[in-house]
């Protein structure tokens, strides 16, 4: 089988050479073990982290090793009566393209009729990040003007149409107009392009009149500055990300306006969605429910193919992907 290691630790914005395809004997089947075949898999943002060689809340990749990640797959070969032939299991042993495993770390998918891709996107991780951000984080309630930045990515396009249902004015921020078009098609009042909208302080403060209420962080960096300077008093900010910053070789300084917390009496809550998985059950039901009835649309952009994985990886810090970037494994 073929799995993509570590080639070397990225330096600024990861290249094609940092990764390396390589084909791979697996074991023979124990008692207990199933041979799974990986159908989907998942790059995200956090993985550039991983990457770096440095303490953090999840242990970085080692050089020549696997890399790893969301990933669902279908039992092809099985020795474990609980996990039978055939079987959808979640998994976090993506970037190859079959393994062999106990059952611990495999998660059972239910049957939902929903596509299997999208318990990597709006029924997973992603997904159930943007519904924390919005109901345990900062609570946002009907009225309110909430901002999202990367607002057309995994975590922004759902956190967006979450912000309209749970009753809230919405404005997004993108980086192109393509973005824009298709985020005001699912609903968001207002759409930033930050790349061409000049200072993003004053296209806030006019897409704003009334400020901001709660901001849904996913960017950092001149985000982060300009909008807590149209935030309202008391308001509250979900950091969930920082994406400008992720591939820095140096720190960037940071904004020099964090005084606005003070005078605005502003509450930034930084979290760790894995942190909130007791309540994934209470999330899945209602978005089930939300996407059979049609008030919430799952968005995704698919490279297909292992080899591809790195590009698609690369791609999200360039901003190639609308909705939720996914690969899906072919071999
Ligand atoms: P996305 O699907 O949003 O993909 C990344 C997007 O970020 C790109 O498409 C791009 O869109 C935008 N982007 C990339 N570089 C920059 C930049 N320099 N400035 C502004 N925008 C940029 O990824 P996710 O939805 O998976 O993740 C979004 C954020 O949430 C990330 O920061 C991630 O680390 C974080 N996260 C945090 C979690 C937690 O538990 N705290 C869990 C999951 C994600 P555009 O074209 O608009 O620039």
């Amino acid at each position: 089988t073929q799995q993509i290691i570590l080639n070397s630790r990225p330096e600024g914005l990861p290249t094609a050479d940092n990764f390396k395809l390589q084909t791979t004997e697996l074991p023979e089947l124990k008692d207990g073990e199933v041979l799974v075949k990986n159908l989907w898999m998942s790059v995200d943002p956090y993985m550039r982290g991983r990457m770096i060689d440095r303490k953090s809340y999840i242990a970085p990749f080692e050089i020549d090793s696997p890399l790893e990640g969301g990933a669902i797959g279908e039992v092809i070969e099985s020795k474990n009566s609980t996990l039978p032939v055939g079987t959808k299991v979640s998994n976090m042993l993506g970037w190859r393209n079959h393994f062999v495993s106990g059952e611990e770390g495999l998660t059972v998918v239910p049957e939902t009729g929903l596509d299997l891709s999208h318990f990597l996107g709006i029924m997973g991780m992603p997904g159930m990040t943007a519904w924390t951000g919005l109901t345990r984080i900062t609570n946002l309630k009907a009225g309110e003007t909430l901002f999202v930045s990367a607002a057309s990515g995994a975590v922004g396009s759902v956190a967006c149409q979450l912000g309209k249902l749970m009753g809230a004015r919405v404005i997004g921020s993108v980086g192109s107009d393509e973005k824009a078009e298709k985020l005001k098609l699912l609903g968001a009042d207002e759409v930033i392009n930050y790349k061409t909208c000049g200072d993003l302080n004053e296209a806030l403060a006019k897409a704003a009149p009334e400020g901001i209420d709660v901001y849904f962080e996913n960017v950092g960096g001149e985000h982060l500055r300009a909008t807590l300077n149209n935030m309202n008093d008391y308001g509250r900010v979900a950091v969930c990300g920082m994406i400008s910053q992720y591939n820095d070789t140096t720190p960037t300084p940071g904004p020099e306006n964090l005084f606005q917390i003070i005078v605005k009496k502003l509450k930034l809550e930084g979290f760790i969605v894995f942190d909130h998985w007791s309540h994934y059950g209470e999330f899945a039901k209602e978005m089930a429910q939300w996407l059979a009835s049609g008030k919430i649309q799952a968005e995704q952009t698919i490279y297909e193919g292992l080899e591809n994985a790195p590009e698609a990886f690369i791609g999200l810090f360039e901003g190639k992907n609308k909705g939720k970037m996914i690969v899906k494994l072919t071999s």
